[in-house]
């Protein structure tokens, strides 16, 4: 299976190996990526643990999974990255819609450890998608054709065939 992240490479050759901790993140983005990676594979466990301290207190891993298994989690576009910034759109689709979450996070380095600390939201939209609606129906192409970096892709299929699965 490819990598969630979008990498193009396999899963178990790139976030995999955060998530399952052989290897720890050494960049913010290789950290921001694993977590998207993470949601997309459903492990909220990962995804608390990679909060920093402080904000990781507000957190609940119950309330993580929850917003993991609600999502379908199509695609990664990573937009800017600087040392302790990832500016990225994540789209994923919740009750049949499509959306897209932008948002640029700040990381910190916390005993040697790049974690997650907070994020400005910089837009949090449904994706007007076929019909001039965001409803995706059953029989829709896939919405995860748009996205070169989608990483369950089956190319034409309709959403059923495909990510719907
Ligand atoms: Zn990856
Ligand atoms: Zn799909």
């Amino acid at each position: 299976m490819l990598c969630p992240c979008g990498s193009t490479l396999l899963f178990n050759a790139c976030c995999q190996l955060f998530i399952t901790q052989k290897q720890y993140p050494s960049t913010a983005e290789q950290l921001m990526r694993s977590r998207f990676s993470a949601y997309a594979t459903k492990k909220g466990q990962y995804i608390f643990d990679t909060y920093g301290a402080t904000p990781q207190l507000k957190q609940s891993v119950t309330e993580i999974q929850a917003w993991a298994d609600e999502c379908l989690w199509l695609a990664l576009v990573v937009h800017h990255t600087t040392e302790s910034t990832v500016e990225f759109s994540a789209y994923y689709v919740v009750d049949n819609t499509l959306c897209e979450l932008r948002e640029k996070s700040n990381f910190s380095l916390e005993q040697g450890r790049w974690r997650y600390i907070d994020g400005d939201i910089t837009l949090h939209n449904e994706i007007t998608f076929n019909n001039g609606t965001p409803t995706i129906k059953r029989n829709d192409i896939c919405p995860c054709n748009y996205y070169s970096t989608a990483w369950s892709a089956k190319k034409g299929k309709k959403f059923k065939h495909c990510c719907a699965k």
